[in-house]
């Protein structure tokens, strides 16, 4: 424990490891009792998108493998409330016969702390934040000029508007949110147009997209099967999404302080119009062998829609 946090311990009145957890940044993502009662209350104002379909970044990332589908651990850290829903989502997506999923069933983290290798699927109270979920995926690059791959994803609910949502709604943002933990990307992000059937798009109306699609189906082939599309491509040298700016690319390796690029440290959403960004890119860096390394994270949001 840093001297902040045990500082923060003492100040909560010394409270056990999984109470400490929930408080990281000071937010309780664990209390419940601030929610909405029910997502069409919700008057989500003049947010404005274009008539047309649009994605905003139709890049994929990829995970590291053998060009013969991927295989991938989920961890459920949700509560007893969302069981359910990711069962579905999971037998859902184990329709891809690229992917060969397990899951495995963790302590309940609201925190969402990320896992190395795995796909972390949790649930908490991240406020009104604009966004209903988000998958945060995070991508190591080996080399200068080399491709990265994903090497861990966080898929998080939002309770503050699900919690009192239809099942309909939290089973297309699960389908959705653990989508993007394979390297997914949206197949479009005009929520008022034809609803394309498949849990990646974009809707007003989340009981036409409850399943992932063909669509899904087939870029997951182009991603994870050799010789199909831009198998095993993984992220090409520069970080992707609507990077602003702080994506470095070319020069020499050197040391760098972490450069974080987020909008906000609670994950804001609200006012801005946007599918996804990087949050965080450590810039190049050197471990103490020499060896050249990256990481960046990129966020999916999935925007509050009516
Ligand atoms: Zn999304």
């Amino acid at each position: 424990m840093g001297v902040m946090a045990i500082i923060l311990w003492h100040f909560l009145g010394r409270p056990s490891a999984d109470d400490v957890k929930e408080f990281v940044g000071g937010i309780d993502f664990g209390d419940f009792t601030d929610v909405l009662k029910n997502i069409s209350d919700y008057d989500w104002g003049d947010l404005a998108f274009e008539e047309d379909p649009f994605v905003g970044d139709n890049t994929t990332n990829a995970w590291k493998t053998q060009g013969a589908g991927l295989s991938l651990e989920l961890q459920n850290a949700l509560d007893d409330m969302w069981q359910s829903e990711f069962d579905i989502a999971v037998a859902d997506w184990q329709e891809s016969e690229v992917l060969t999923l397990t899951t495995s069933r963790v302590a309940v983290d609201h925190s969402c702390g990320r896992v190395d290798g795995v796909m972390l699927v949790c649930n908490g109270n991240f406020g009104d934040t604009g966004w209903v979920g988000i998958n945060e995926v995070e991508i190591e690059y080996q080399r200068q000029d080399g491709p990265g791959f994903i090497i861990s994803s966080v898929a998080k609910m939002n309770e503050y508007y699900l919690n009192n949502a239809d099942f309909k709604k939290r089973r297309y943002t699960m389908c959705h949110e653990i989508g993007h933990g394979f390297g997914l990307p949206h197949t479009d992000e005009n929520p008022h147009n034809k609803d394309l059937g498949n849990c990646l798009d974009y809707t007003s109306t989340p009981e036409n997209n409850q399943l992932p699609g063909d669509a899904n189906f087939q870029r997951l082939r182009s991603i994870y099967i050799r010789g199909e599309g831009d198998a095993l491509g993984g992220a090409n040298g520069n970080a992707n999404g609507n990077a602003n700016g702080n994506a470095n690319s070319g020069g020499s390796v050197q040391q760098q302080d972490s450069v974080v690029t987020s909008g906000g440290g609670n994950n804001r959403l609200r006012g801005r119009h946007l599918s996804s960004e990087v949050v965080s890119d450590t810039g190049h860096r050197e471990d103490d062998e020499g060896q050249y390394y990256r990481r960046v994270i990129i966020r999916h949001y999935l925007p509050l829609m009516e």
